[in-house]
Order: structure tokens, then sequence, then C-alpha cells
């Protein structure tokens, strides 16, 4: 922790460039902004357009498990096998794959999980916390809803299956209810199934319109002086003295500090600041529903299927699911038809007539834990990616402790298990 980067000291004055425009690093540049950067944003697309446009919406601020726990080997020949499947691995990319798949299951003890609770537990605490001054200055309150969660399973093996994971989740304080099957159509009376049972978090919130989130953070960086420039950065080019040079398809820009917030299209620009990071992507899918016909009380999760049921302010939104398949991939809109198909049955009525398909890129390390922090061995330059599942969540916190660590001042929580050297 207290590390600087910036050779100019403390005040942290000077040209910040931020590449990439998502939730990540709009909120890297809005806290830089509030300690005096000058900052511009570089991304093709427009700001919270890439995969911050089409997640679930989902907030807390209590730790989860990563998706690597003990007995994930004995999943791979079905995530092979299945590619509707929540969780699949495209065998055409199992090659480029491997090096990332074979640090995944590796990640997968129960030493290293639970070592991954209390590190990714200590940041998620000051989630909510970091976005305050966000949401009071872009005027975000109406976007989030205090609804809860709620986590159904329809077969009794996969409820016995979680029970171990809910003890951890308890013991490390996550404050979650198990439900019977009366409780969960009293919390959500839109359900109909013979179900094994269900959690229910009340501690959870919803962003109704996750686009709209990151525009509003755009207009305020904006209002501040930022500049939003439309095109793609190409090179980083340390010019000494904590001074860089972003290149890019336009005019380069000269830089007193980088931050690279490129999401799943990170991995390069680490490299040139000399941070090897195994980062691939966790592509997830959604299908927006516009009309469902259905009022949801509470956003629900499919436990089987790996997907949320949230409402939002344009509709009934269907998100999740994982797929392993590299950046490369064409998406696969087919993966949609299972979770609509078990959507239909968990709530009768559901109209997903004009149903809008959408798949974004998580981006991911094998050991679930975004990469936050200096680049190793290049003054002037800060990583922020890696964000898998909960980058709306970890947005706000990662762009303080970027803000923190830049000025110098202590961070919230203890960075260390966060660097890019950890690899
Ligand atoms: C189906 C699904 C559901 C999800 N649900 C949730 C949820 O409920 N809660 C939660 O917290 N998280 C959720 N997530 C995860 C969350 O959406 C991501 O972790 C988060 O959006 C990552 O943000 P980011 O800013 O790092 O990446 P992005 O939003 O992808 O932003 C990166 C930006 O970098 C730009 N870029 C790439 N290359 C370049 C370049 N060369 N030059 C300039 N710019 C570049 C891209 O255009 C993009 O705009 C979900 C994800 C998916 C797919």
């Amino acid at each position: 922790m207290g590390d600087t980067v910036n050779s100019q000291g403390t005040s942290g004055r000077g040209h910040a460039v931020v590449i990439g425009a998502g939730i990540v690093g709009l909120c890297c540049g809005t806290y830089l902004q509030r300690d005096g950067w000058q900052v511009t944003w570089i991304d093709p697309r427009g700001p919270g357009e890439g995969c911050s446009y089409g997640n679930a919406g989902q907030r807390s601020d209590s730790t989860f498990l990563p998706l690597a726990t003990p007995g994930i080997l004995k999943r791979v020949p079905g995530m092979l096998m299945d590619p509707m499947g929540p969780l699949t691995i495209r065998w055409a990319y199992l090659l480029n794959l491997a090096p990332w798949l074979l640090r995944f299951v590796a990640s997968a003890t129960p030493e290293k999980v639970e070592a991954f609770m209390r590190d990714f537990g200590a940041m998620i605490a000051h989630a909510r916390k970091c976005y305050e001054p966000i949401v009071a200055d872009a005027g975000l309150a109406d976007l989030i809803r205090p609804r809860g969660a709620l986590e159904v399973f329809e077969t009794k093996a996969a409820f016995d299956n979680i029970q171990t994971s809910v003890k951890m989740r308890q013991r490390h304080g996550v404050p979650l209810n198990v439900v019977g099957p009366e409780e969960i159509r009293q919390i959500e009376p839109a359900l109909s199934g013979n179900f094994a049972g269900g959690i229910h978090r009340t501690d959870m919130d919803t962003v109704i319109n996750p686009l709209k989130h990151s525009q509003r953070i755009a207009e305020l960086a904006a209002k501040r002086g930022g500049r939003f420039v439309r095109g793609e950065a190409r090179r980083i080019e340390a010019k000494g003295g904590g001074k860089s040079t972003v290149h890019t398809d336009g005019a380069p820009l000269d830089a007193d500090l980088v931050v690279v917030a490129a999401g799943a299209l990170s991995k390069k620009f680490a490299a040139q600041a000399g941070a090897r990071v195994p980062l691939d992507t966790e592509r997830g899918y959604h299908a927006m529903l516009p009309n469902p016909g259905v009022e949801l009380r509470i956003p629900v999760k499919s436990a089987e299927g790996g997907f949320y049921m949230t409402p939002m302010e344009l509709g009934l939104r269907i998100a999740g699911t994982d797929e392993l398949a590299s950046v490369h991939a064409p998406p696969d809109y087919r993966r949609v038809d299972p979770m609509i198909k078990r959507a239909k049955r968990l709530v009768p009525g559901l109209n997903t007539e004009g149903a809008v398909p959408w798949m974004g890129m998580r981006p991911s390390l094998p050991d679930s834990k975004p990469v936050v922090g200096p680049a190793p061995n290049t003054p002037g330059v800060m990583l922020a990616f890696g964000h898998d599942h909960y980058g709306l969540t970890l947005g706000a916190v990662t762009g303080k402790a970027i803000a923190d660590l830049v000025a110098g001042r202590k961070t919230d929580f203890d960075v260390t298990p966060f660097r890019a050297n950890r690899f």
C-alpha cells in the first residue's frame, strides 16, 4: 500500500489517459478528476457500451466464491460436452485457453478459495461506499433499487451441493437466508415450480439501467473537463520519468499517467507496461425482453441455469451463463435459447416476444480476482482490469484505489493480493 506512481508527487496533477470507458475506466478517471487530474478517455465505443452495457445489474458488499472451487476438474468434461450448458468451453479454443484453464484448475484448492474469500471480501466491503460520491454527483440514485435478490434451486442435488458454500459464505459474514419452497413463493409470487430451496439476500441492490448509469458518470466527467476520444489505443510508449505516449489510430496522446482499463482486451497493454497477466474472458449472454408481461418484485437467479432474471427500466433482462471461448470467437447467440426456455418455465406467462440477444466479454483472470495497482516495471502506468462477474459492483472501489495509489494515500483495502505480479 501507499505506492506513488507519478513523478509529480502526491498533488498528482497532470494529464491522465484512461484506456477504456467501461464502468471501471469511468470510475478510475472520475476519482482522478477529484484529485485534480485532467482526464482523457480513449475508447472506440461510447461510454459503457462494452461488457458494462449488458450485465445483470447486481451489486452487494459481501464476498463471493471464486469460479474455481474444489471439484471443478470433475466438471470440465461436462463443460466440453454441453455447448449450451450454463458453464461451457468451446472446443475450437481449447488450445488457446489451456494456460488459463491450468491456472484456473490450480486455483481450486480449499486454501486458495479461503484466501480469495478473505481478500476479495476486504475489497468488496467498500464497493457501495465508494460509489456514494459518484451517485451523488452524477445523480444516479434513481437508477439503483435496493430490492435484494433470490436464488432458486429446482433440484435437490443442486441445493444439497450448495450447502458447504452457504456455510463458507456465512462464516465470511455474507447475509443470506436459506429459504424453502413456501417462502420462495411468498418472496416472489410470479415464480412457479417445485423448488428444492433457495437463498434470499436482502442486502443486494440493482442498477436498473447499466448503460445509463455509465453514461451519466461520463456526463459528470465531461462537465468536469474530461475529454472522450472515440478511437482505439494501440500502444503505450514509456518515455521515462513516469511519462508516456499512448499511440492510437488517431493522434497520439501524451500522458503523465496512463490507466489500463480496457476490460477483456487489456492484456496487450499490460504486457507493454511489463506485466504478463493470464487475462482472458468468460463470455456472458443476455436476452432483453421489452414486454415481459409479468412483473418480478425481485431479481431471481436460476441456480441450474446460471442466469439472473432482473427487472430493469427497459424490460426484463435474462443475463448470465459462462462461455470460455477467448476474445476472438464470434458470439453464439443460440446460447440465450436455453435461458429463455428455462425462464418461461420458472415464470409462467412470461412474454419473450421481441427478445434481443447480447454477448459481453467479462474480463477474467483464472483466480477470479482483478488486477488493481501499478504496472510492475513502468512508472506512470496503472492497471485496473479483470473484474470478471463483479465489475459493475467493483467499479468505484477500484477507481478510488487507483486514485489513492497515485496520490500516495492509504488504500481502503490491502491491494497486495490484486497486484499484476502475483502470476
Ligand atoms: C451476462 C453478464 C452479467 C453480469 N452481471 C453482473 C452483475 O450483476 N454485477 C456485476 O457487478 N457485474 C456483472 N457482470 C460483469 C461486469 O459487467 C463486468 O465485470 C464489467 O462490465 C467490466 O467492466 P470494464 O470496464 O472492465 O470492461 P468493459 O465494460 O468491457 O470496458 C472496457 C472498454 O475498453 C474498451 N477498449 C477495448 N480495447 C480498447 C482499445 N484498444 N483502446 C481503447 N479502448 C479499448 C472497450 O471498447 C470497452 O468499452 C456481468 C457480465 C456479464 C457478461
